[in-house]
């Protein structure tokens, strides 16, 4: 007899993890969740952590705002773990012919609720002194901005979704969503075991072509290549105290545990990536020169430091950097939750309640339906402030 279940989610990153102990919490009947691994190995477990509420559109505003919310309050919200949230501040520093944009930004996430200001470059340097300022016209701050840690936040909500009776299935990869009549009902495991599902959830995040393709449907998703380069501080150098995210070097730098401090370099012209296990985890030549002349523009004091480690992961991208949530156009039964373009870590607690409200028919907190993921055959993609890019 092959196992049964109301709700399969495929993949137990961020996003599936959510999903699964929203689906749970909410009385959607039975979950199990299956990875080709375990929790956490996919591109969650590589992300840089950053938490900013600083979105072009309302919908991406929204969700990383509620996720916050319930990373500030994990205890009460979840219960089991931590988040890892440390409120550190958040800058996006940007240059003159960007300035405007960014004020028009800071001031349609201010009528949404958001705590964030537009910073002159006289003012910048209280919140982080580190800065070189030349070129900067000014800053988006958010005080409440900062970091978090996704691997803590997994482990809380797989704990808790098991002690909810979570069929966890990991070193489980599924090699075909099973289809019938139209409808999704379960998904086929390598080895050929079976687990039948009202309804199947795609949380496989880069993945997610690989098993979305064969039902005939070509989900936008795109893959590119980022990186993050470790540094270590020497004994009581001063550490960069808020994260920020430069929009004129395209550096990206956060303090880390002990005198180690992350830095990212976005990079034009990024290999584009066709299969996600295609791509390689250790750092490229040439990425530790690019981030030294990033830092050397903006953060001159730590451009020099040695480089102690680092990682490669992927960038899930959509041709409007936002992500793909809702019903699979053409299959009943069938939901994509993926593509999250590079910046979906934040907002995981609040898309995973959204998408369990959704399926259970009550009135979610936030309206996705920017989301669709048949906005791209409708032509109706999210328009970007900074143009393409996970700064969404
Ligand atoms: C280097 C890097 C830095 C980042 N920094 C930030 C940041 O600072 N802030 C931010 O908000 N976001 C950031 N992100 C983005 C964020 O990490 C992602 O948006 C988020 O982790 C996506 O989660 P996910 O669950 O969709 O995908 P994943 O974590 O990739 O999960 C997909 C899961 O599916 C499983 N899977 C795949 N195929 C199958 C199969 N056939 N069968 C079963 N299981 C399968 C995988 O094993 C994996 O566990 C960063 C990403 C990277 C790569």
């Amino acid at each position: 007899m092959p196992a049964t279940c109301d709700v399969c989610v495929i993949g137990a990153g961020l996003v599936g993890s959510s999903t699964a102990n929203a689906l749970l919490r909410a009385g959607a009947g039975t979950v199990a969740v299956v990875d080709r691994a375990h929790p956490g190995d996919g591109d969650s477990g590589l992300t840089f952590g950053m938490v900013r509420r600083h979105y072009t559109n309302p919908v991406l505003i929204q969700l990383s705002m509620l996720g916050t919310e319930i990373l500030i309050h994990w205890d009460d919200e979840v219960g089991v773990g931590a988040s890892g949230y440390t409120p550190t501040g958040y800058l996006l520093p940007v240059p003159e012919r960007l300035a405007d944009v960014c004020r028009g930004q800071v001031e349609r996430q201010r009528a949404l609720g958001l705590d964030t200001r537009f910073l002159a470059p006289d003012e910048i340097g209280a919140v982080e002194p580190l800065m070189a300022l030349d070129d900067v016209a000014g800053a988006a701050y958010e005080p409440a901005g900062g970091v978090c840690d996704a691997r803590q936040m997994i482990a809380g909500w797989t704990l808790d979704s098991l002690a909810r009776g979570l069929d966890l299935r990991q070193n489980a990869a599924v090699e075909e969503i099973l289809v019938a009549g139209g409808s999704a009902v379960g998904v086929r495991l390598a080895g050929g075991e079976e687990i039948h599902a009202g309804r199947v959830v795609v949380a496989t995040g880069g993945w997610s072509g690989e098993l979305l393709g064969p039902l005939g449907w070509e989900a936008p998703i795109a893959l590119s290549r980022i990186q993050v380069a470790v540094l270590r501080l020497d004994p009581g150098q001063p550490a960069p105290a808020a994260v920020t995210s430069d929009a004129v070097s395209n550096v990206v730098v956060r303090a880390a545990a002990g005198r180690d401090i992350w830095v990212v370099a976005y990079q034009a012209g990024t290999p584009e990536i066709h299969v996600r296990d295609d791509c390689q985890r250790p750092l490229l030549d040439g990425y530790e020169e690019a981030i030294r002349t990033a830092l050397a523009a903006r953060f001159p004091s730590l451009a020099g430091q040695p480089l102690v480690g680092g990682w490669g992961g992927a960038y899930d991208h959509t041709p409007d950097w936002h992500p793909v949530a809702g019903p699979v156009p053409g299959i009943d039964d069938l939901w994509v939750c993926a593509g999250w373009s590079g910046h979906g870590l934040k907002s995981t607690p609040a898309i995973g309640r959204v998408l369990a409200d959704l399926m259970t028919g009550r009135a979610p907190a936030v309206d996705i339906a920017a989301l669709a993921p048949d906005r791209f055959a409708r032509g109706e993609l999210n328009p970007l402030a900074y143009g393409p890019g996970a700064r969404a």
